[in-house]
């Protein structure tokens, strides 16, 4: 394949994790605002182990302690306390130090123990993280499959992530009272995160747009799951009044 269909795979790539990570990790795991059958569960698995080695116990047990510390002393990665740039440009060095905490998951995260599937592959981040690029140069070419890999990398661990965590607790509008912010525009591109300021104050809703405007993309992929009967929502999403 042409070397530029690189950035356009790897934009693909970042797309489907971003939408994974919201649908599976954050709202199915983390909140449990929806219930989903084993097999999507699996395949959700898959495709994350896949585009970002990252331990579903990990990442559901420092997302909780954010939302149990919200830009408060605990906070694993809150730009008020370290600043909006080490938060934008460190996020991912964040993230790992508090994933590393055996504490951390134990306190946030003791209904996810490690299954027959986490055992057997998904705890080998690394190893998942290699056949996704394994496979990429098989289908795209070594060079242009590198390069897809490596770009997708950059945009999900260095942009996506830290626009969620960095300036969604730093400028945007808001909805509600708390101290984070929606970001319509980016919410198009980061799986609906970016309405971050209603997500914290109604975790539980499967959906993240509340008012006329605003969209949430993985909601989109919800409704679609809860169609086929593959989820079910445990929450009713919320909805906001017409200004
Ligand atoms: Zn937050
Ligand atoms: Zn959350």
């Amino acid at each position: 394949m042409p070397l530029w269909t690189a950035p356009l795979v790897a934009i693909a790539l970042t797309q489907i994790a971003a939408l994974a990570t919201s649908v599976y990790l954050h709202r199915t795991l983390a909140h449990r605002a929806l219930a989903i059958r084993p097999v999507v569960d699996a395949v959700f698995r898959a495709v994350l182990w896949l585009t970002t080695g990252q331990d579903r116990r990990q990442w559901v047990a420092v997302h909780r302690k954010h939302h149990a510390f919200t830009d408060c002393a605990g906070d694993p990665h809150s730009p008020r306390l370290l600043g909006l740039w080490r938060v934008q440009l460190l996020n991912v060095y964040y993230y790992m130090r508090e994933a590393r905490n055996p504490e951390t998951l134990k306190t946030f995260a003791p209904d996810l123990k490690p299954d027959l599937l986490d055992r057997v592959f998904f705890s080998r981040g690394m190893l998942g993280l290699a056949l996704g690029l394994v496979a990429l140069c098989f289908v795209l070419g070594p060079a242009a499959g590198l390069l897809a890999g490596g770009l997708h990398a950059l945009l999900y661990v260095g942009v996506l992530a830290p626009l969620i965590n960095g300036l969604g607790h730093w400028r945007g509008s808001q909805n509600f009272e708390n101290t984070a912010y929606n970001s319509r525009l980016m919410a198009w591109v980061t799986g609906g995160e970016s309405l971050h300021n209603n997500h914290h104050a109604h975790a539980r809703s499967p959906k993240f747009s509340m008012r006329r405007w605003e969209f949430d993309p993985a909601w989109q992929l919800i409704r679609v799951l809860v169609a086929a009967r593959l989820a079910a929502l445990l929450r009713p999403p919320v909805r906001l009044p017409a200004r």
